[in-house]
């Protein structure tokens, strides 16, 4: 069996035209971070909170975590009613407070039930289902506790997450010959902001990995043209290791990793 990954949503905070929050799903189960577009995201692409075993969290961020009381209020009351599916949640220790913080102010009372269930998993590296991850700081808001990831597919293919990040070494040093990078470009060049990634950045890093498939997330840049412009329609030229993501899109490990077409 192929193992991968797909982008459930590939907007920044702002939700630029046609695009969803960023958010990655892996072999259809396991999701990276849980944005307010989530459950929106996961019906649009037939994915039932019921199925998910696993969320990994990159940081608190409001983009990345208030998603999450409305997926845990769907599976209480909807698909998974008798509370039959298992859900691991792997985060840095810090942030457990935080998400049972959002859930009870989304929905008092209603689901400490759902928290008691929960497996938290704090570890820096371990394992998920055949998946194996590792967790490591980037350069990011120090107060949103910010990390990236290193997953290997179960067929040993190489991902790595950015999270949200500007650049910086403790992120590109997990850069392998072959990985699949998704990596986030949360600001057009003029932000002076050292906490993302701007297009002359991802220019830079993809020049010097030739090898390595970057595929761009949690962007600026509108899909569609037709609404007035939210930043820029027009997506940042880059080398040709580099693929500005689409929600939908989705990629597959099998001795090396190919973009689906569909
Ligand atoms: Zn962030």
């Amino acid at each position: 069996m192929a193992h991968g990954v797909m982008f459930l949503g590939t907007g920044n905070a702002f939700l630029p035209h046609g695009r969803n929050h960023s958010l990655a799903i892996l072999d259809r189960k396991h999701l990276i971070d849980a944005p307010p577009t989530a459950l929106s995201s996961m019906r649009k692409y037939g994915i039932s909170p019921a199925d998910l075993e696993t969320i990994i969290f990159t940081h608190m961020h409001g983009d990345h975590i208030f998603g999450l009381p409305f997926i845990l209020l769907e599976r209480k009351y909807i698909s998974d009613r008798e509370g039959l599916k298992n859900l691991k949640i792997i985060c840095n220790k810090s942030a457990r407070p935080v998400l049972e913080n959002i859930c009870r102010i989304a929905y008092p009372g209603s689901l400490d039930d759902m928290f008691e269930k929960i497996e938290f998993c704090y570890d820096n590296q371990g394992s998920f289902s055949e998946w194996k991850y590792t967790r490591f700081p980037v350069k990011h808001n120090d107060a949103v506790d910010p990390h990236g990831y290193k997953f290997t597919t179960p067929n040993g293919g190489i991902l790595i997450h950015s999270g949200d990040s500007g650049p910086c070494d403790s992120l590109y040093e997990n850069i392998e010959d072959d990985c699949l990078f998704i990596l986030e470009m949360g600001v057009p060049e003029w932000v002076p902001s050292e906490e993302h990634h701007k297009p002359s950045h991802i220019t830079s890093i993809s020049e010097k990995h030739p090898n390595v498939k970057f595929a761009i997330t949690h962007t600026f840049v509108d899909m569609d043209s037709a609404y007035p412009e939210t930043v820029t329609s027009i997506l940042p030229e880059h080398p040709e290791n580099v693929i500005h993501s689409e929600d939908g899109d989705s990629w597959e490990f099998k001795d090396f990793w190919r973009k689906n077409i569909y």
